[in-house]
């Protein structure tokens, strides 16, 4: 469905240095959407990264534009008195074009419910910023509504879902193809029959789970899986290149 989408979720890591040298590592890596820009018949990979909102600037200024940027979070509505909150008009100020939202982190560890996420999603997508609006945990289509249903939101141009199953992050247990393809199938069976078809056919629905260099290339050869968003394995340049060349 649509062009291959890979994220790379630098979750809460990283110093000036040893984001210096990923982003380093990334600019000369080569890419396929390098290869493929100019050819609109070949497939070729939208590429997002997310650092700490701390380091978004310096990977702005550094990184080349071929990679977009996604900040982790963002406030549900406009700025003001909101300590230690970050708008989706700031992210748009300083160059971001993506939010992540709906994490299992930020369910599970930081206590964020669908109702919440769900107003930040309807408000960033209000601002224009993409939202890779994560899902997972009891891999049913159930989920998928109970967290669609709240997302409220008018247009579905600008979402990218990722399934990522809880037991998978971090943890060295990738699913297995056939696995995230069963949860794909059904997710877009759910946008199907509640969206509609034709949101249902041109959403792209990203895997994350322990996806590394290794095992990327197989998952991408199922049908369903229109591309990755990446934990551990997005902080080595080399490494997620090779994720990013692996669209079929
Ligand atoms: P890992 O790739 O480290 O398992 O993390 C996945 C994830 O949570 C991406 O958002």
């Amino acid at each position: 469905t649509g062009k291959f989408f890979v994220g790379g979720n630098w979750k809460c890591n990283g110093t000036k240095d040893s984001i210096k040298q990923l982003v380093s590592d990334l600019n000369s890596a080569t890419l396929e959407p390098d290869v493929d820009l100019s050819f609109s018949s070949l497939t070729s990979a939208d590429v997002v990264v997310g650092p700490p909102f701390v380091y978004i600037d310096q990977v702005k200024s550094s990184l080349s534009d071929r990679i977009e940027i996604a900040a982790q979070n963002s406030w549900i509505g406009k700025g003001g008195a909101f300590t230690g909150e970050i708008s989706a008009e700031q992210l748009k100020d300083i160059g971001c074009k993506w939010v992540i939202l709906g994490h299992s982190e930020r369910r599970h560890v930081i206590g964020e419910n669908d109702e919440f996420i769900g107003k930040k999603a309807a408000y960033a997508l209000g601002q224009n910023l993409g939202v890779i609006a994560c899902i997972g945990e009891l891999l049913e289509e159930r989920e998928a509504g109970k967290t669609f249903d709240v997302y409220a939101v008018s247009s579905w141009d600008n979402i990218v879902i990722a399934y990522e199953p809880v037991w998978a992050i971090g943890t060295g247990k990738v699913a297995s193809p056939e696995q995230a393809q069963e949860v794909h199938v059904a997710v877009r069976d759910w946008l199907a029959k509640n969206v509609s078809p034709e949101v249902a056919s041109k959403t792209r629905i990203i895997y994350g789970g322990s996806v590394n260099a290794g095992n990327s290339a197989e998952l991408a050869k199922k049908e369903d899986i229109d591309g990755f968003l990446v934990g551990g394995a997005s902080l080595k340049g080399s490494d997620f290149a090779t994720i990013i060349n692996s669209v079929t």
